[in-house]
């Protein structure tokens, strides 16, 4: 054996000898974890009230909210964000007082700011801090500096879980995240509210822009919660989806589509299109639905 191989040899058994160790320690802690989460989930379940008891609501609710706050690292902030072709944005270059009327507007209290095109987002705009600076201009929003008013954006990737999107938002003492893909591109917001969601179910804020679970659009289309009775959507909008073997919107969905589908995807049946919006744990959360062209007029 050349004196080369003899080298490469030793070489690889030096290292050998340190990674084997790791990985070792890595596997430990992993099967410690399983365990772990094993024996969390089995005490989750030993206090489960028994089928049919009726007064163990709040029992199932609670248990429902430790088996989520488990699930925290298995699911991602791209199943939960609120997807790009649904955010209220402003053009950073507007006139000062146009953009305090379009954020005014918006029932949100975040509000990113784009430049050059909307997927450029240089800045997210706090409505307190807006008002703020208008105070301190005596009142008047022309000549306001929007872009010292805004901080700066903040990109998470759309693979990162829940769990550790939580740390980040602990350790940022933030609660708003714009959400990229491998190569940069935005794809959404993610906010404490929606991972805490997650968790406790829906959360209706004071000015929740969800009435009832339904958001018509502007384009004809409207956005359901996943959990709407097909049958209040058809009464409503004076629409015609099918209503046999399934309550729900996101039930009709799941049925024609017969697997869970992932946010973005898109489906047609009965002349509607379907896409998904939002997931959470393992539904569909919310949808946004165009009905045919005739029957846009309704909604
Ligand atoms: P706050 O409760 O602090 O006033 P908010 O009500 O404006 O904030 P959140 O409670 O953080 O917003 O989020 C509520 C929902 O609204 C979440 O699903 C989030 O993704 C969505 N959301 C927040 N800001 C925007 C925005 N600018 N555009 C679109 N959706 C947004």
């Amino acid at each position: 054996m050349s004196p080369t191989a003899i080298g490469l040899l030793a070489l690889a058994a030096s290292l050998a000898a340190v990674v084997a160790p790791l990985v070792a320690l890595w596997v430990r802690r992993h099967i410690a974890k399983l365990d772990r989460d094993a024996a969390l989930l089995q005490a989750i379940d030993d206090r489960l009230p028994a089928e049919g008891d009726k007064d163990g609501g709040d029992l199932r609710e609670e248990s429902a909210m430790l088996r989520a706050i488990l699930d925290l690292s298995e699911v991602t902030v791209g199943q939960v964000m609120t997807s790009r072709r649904d955010i209220v944005a402003v053009e950073a270059d507007l006139p000062a007082a146009r953009l305090v009327d379009e954020i005014l507007s918006s029932p949100y209290t975040r509000i990113p700011l784009w430049r050059n095109s909307p997927d450029e987002i240089i800045g997210v705009l706090h409505a307190k801090a807006l008002l703020r600076a208008v105070r301190a201009a005596g009142g008047m929003a022309a000549g306001l500096d929007i872009d010292r008013i805004a901080q700066r954006p903040w990109f998470v990737p759309e693979t990162r879980t829940l769990a550790d999107q939580l740390q980040a938002f602990r350790r940022r003492r933030e609660h708003f995240a714009l959400v990229v893909d491998e190569y940069g591109t935005l794809r959404g917001i993610v906010t404490l509210e929606d991972v805490l969601e997650e968790i406790v179910g829906d959360i209706v804020d004071e000015h929740d822009p969800i009435v009832f679970g339904l958001k018509r659009q502007q384009d004809g289309s409207v956005i359901v919660d996943g959990k709407l009775p097909v049958r209040d959507l058809n009464r409503t909008l004076g629409w015609n989806l099918p209503t046999d073997g399934w309550a729900s919107i996101a039930g009709l969905v799941l049925h024609e589509a017969r697997s869970l589908p992932e946010v973005g995807q898109a489906f047609a049946f009965f002349g509607y299109r379907f896409e998904v919006l939002k997931k959470q744990r393992q539904r569909i959360a919310e949808l946004r639905v165009t009905p045919p062209a005739g029957e846009s007029d309704a909604a």
